[in-house]
């Protein structure tokens, strides 16, 4: 039996508009960098060598001068911002961290479950053992909104993780969180295990949709990433 596969980017995508999929997963013309997400990408990767090698902050400077992405920016100068702002949200987590008293189990962890005809896929940004034994589930977000302390109670990235967890490592999560790097603030909540069964049903519906390319609505054009790219784009020519 052949498995469609998916994952949270994917659908995250598809649920933005099914011509951001198309443009991102099947014409494979990924979207261009950004300031955000190459910032996202450097420390992240510094982020999974932190986990491996509990270096001093000296260490993970220099683990994240050596993950830098340097695509996306337009200027030397846009770059160099950007870089000392990552920079201080390290210096901030390495600070906090060393308070930390549970223990890290995994970071960059990837999985894959079998929902159905689907092969649920993705990488996990770190799980931690606390002292008393309960597994936390934890996010980085680099980005800088606001809304992350309502988007937790929410996250579909979330719910399919936890999901993940149990389904793929035998693991019951205990809480999840998100840990915003540009706030030096983690915030974690105990996971609803009710949604289990939600989250299930969510995945089987929407992969269904995007195996079947069901292309009967558009996202947002003015505010999407790839509106100067995209041939469906509706958004207004200045
Ligand atoms: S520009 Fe509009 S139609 Fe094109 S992918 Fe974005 S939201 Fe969809």
């Amino acid at each position: 039996m052949s498995f469609f596969e998916i994952n949270y980017s994917k659908i995250n995508a598809w649920l933005y508009c099914p011509y951001l999929y198309q443009f991102s997963y099947i014409e494979k013309k990924y979207p261009p960098r950004n300031p955000p997400s190459s910032l996202g990408t450097s420390i992240h990767r510094a982020l999974k060598r932190y986990a491996m090698e509990n270096p001093d902050l000296e260490g993970l400077l220099s683990a994240y001068e050596e993950s830098w992405e340097n695509s996306g920016y337009e200027t030397p100068q846009l770059m160099m911002e950007y870089y000392r702002k990552g920079a201080r949200m390290l210096e901030n987590f390495w600070i906090s961290e060393r308070e930390r008293e549970s223990r890290i189990l995994a970071a960059e962890k990837d999985f894959e479950f079998i929902l159905g005809d689907l092969a649920v896929r993705g990488t996990i940004d770190r799980i931690d053992k606390k002292k008393d034994g309960k597994i936390e589930l934890i996010e980085y977000k680099t980005g800088e909104s606001e809304k992350y302390a309502q988007e937790i109670y929410e996250s579909l990235q979330l719910d399919i993780y936890a999901l993940a967890l149990k389904k793929a490592m035998n693991l019951e999560v205990y809480s999840v969180s998100f840990w915003l790097m540009a706030f030096n603030e983690k915030i974690e909540i105990p996971y609803d295990y009710s949604r289990f069964e939600a989250t299930e049903k969510f995945l089987i519906k929407t992969g269904s949709e995007i195996k079947n390319l069901i292309f009967d609505r558009k996202g947002d054009c003015e505010f999407c990433q790839i509106s100067s790219l995209c041939r469906y784009s509706e958004k207004k020519k200045i």
